[in-house]
């Protein structure tokens, strides 16, 4: 099946713009983009040039490091642009519909609702697995866009490996499968979820989003990779601004991802690892709390006997977390990201004094 059958016809016979750039042509002399003759600053370097579309070295340094081909990689503003042009590219307004599994990422629906799509939601299994029947069973004609958020925001729930590939092979011919894998590097190696990078080649229906925000630490440089057949990954260029990635990012993109900059990030996730399973344990002893979700995320959801009161006891204390009350079926739960140990201590100190707190009002009451 091509995949580009499920895209917006008049995305694909789109002719895009072609900027002084990428018509290219090599000399010494450039006067064909209105440039600035000089950098704006003795260390400005050549930030009077506009930047390539697709830095060349940073295209080849990302497909190396997710160990897919160059031509099945976009080079995006944050994985959130790739959401963006997906939805932009494959889904008609008034007309087509994304497919989700709530609760889940919330930039789905924000761009499904920016572009007019529909949104159709497949309820995931009391403890937030997929069902794979359910989901097919959703997944009407209109739906040309199913995403699998793994490991999910803000359940930090993972995905194995197989379920995925099960999922792709069944939506075949039907929508493409978008496996947001923004957390992955954060899942236990030996837990069954990995990347599924490695298999868009088999499947031509599956799209892999990566990002630099989370265990590269880079979320203020923008940088986020899709990764897809290479008709869909050229379908989508065409849609991209003429300019999209700053050189100030692309060159601090570029210094993080040498082989130290991946033992470092490597070593931060064995360090994430270590405190969220510290974290873990901590929380679940505390009297205020009911239930600590499994998480293979650098994050952990946590139902509370009162979360209100958990919120605003952390935040007087200066700690904020996300509030995940207004989420289906977490009305009772707080999301709280992994931080050093001694922001993890604030944490546990901090709700410590709640279950205290809570306690002596009770005890006043009680007669002399
Ligand atoms: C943080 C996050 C992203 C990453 O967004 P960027 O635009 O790459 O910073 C993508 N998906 C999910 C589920 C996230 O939580």
């Amino acid at each position: 099946m091509n995949p580009l059958d499920l895209a917006r016809p008049e995305i694909r016979t789109l002719k895009p713009y072609s900027s002084a750039r990428s018509e290219g042509g090599t000399g010494a002399v450039l006067l064909n983009a209105n440039e600035s003759p000089w950098p704006p600053c003795a260390n400005g370097r050549a930030w009077n040039r506009y930047p390539e579309p697709q830095p060349a070295a940073l295209v080849a340094r990302l497909a190396g490091l997710y160990r897919v081909p160059a031509p099945c990689v976009l080079v995006g503003r944050g994985s959130d642009e790739g959401i963006d042009l997906l939805v932009r590219a494959f889904c008609a307004a008034g007309r087509d519909a994304i497919l989700l599994l709530p609760p889940t990422f919330g930039m789905y629906a924000v761009s499904a609702g920016i572009q007019g799509a529909r949104v159709i939601e497949a309820p995931p299994r009391p403890d937030f697995s997929i069902p794979v029947q359910a989901v097919l069973a959703a997944c009407t004609p209109g739906v040309k866009l199913v995403f699998a958020c793994a490991p999910n925001n803000p359940t930090g729930t993972g995905i194995p490996r197989a379920t995925l590939l099960e999922l792709a092979g069944a939506l075949r011919d039907r929508a493409l499968l978008v496996v947001d894998e923004a957390y992955i590097e954060f899942a236990d190696p030996d837990g069954g979820c990995r990347s599924v990078s490695d298999c868009v080649a088999r499947f031509p229906n599956l799209v892999v989003l990566r990002t630099l925000s989370k265990a590269w630490a880079l979320a203020g440089v923008r940088i986020g990779t899709l990764i897809a057949d290479p008709r869909v990954a050229a379908l989508l260029r065409k849609l991209l601004p003429a300019y999209p990635l700053p050189r100030p990012s692309v060159d601090a993109a570029l210094q993080l991802l040498s082989a130290a900059g991946e033992r470092a990030m490597h070593a931060r996730c064995a360090r994430i690892r270590n405190e969220r399973a510290r974290l873990r344990a901590g929380l679940a002893a505390l009297g205020c709390v009911r239930r600590v979700l499994p998480t293979q995320a650098n994050f952990i959801a946590v139902r509370f006997e009162d979360a209100g009161t958990a919120f605003a006891a952390l935040l007087a204390d200066g700690v904020v977390v996300r509030d995940l009350r207004r989420y289906p079926r977490l009305g009772d739960a707080l999301r709280i990201t992994i931080g050093t140990p001694a922001e993890n201590d604030c944490v546990l100190t901090a709700l410590r004094a709640l279950h205290g707190a809570s306690l002596r009002p009770a005890r006043a009451e009680q007669p002399a």
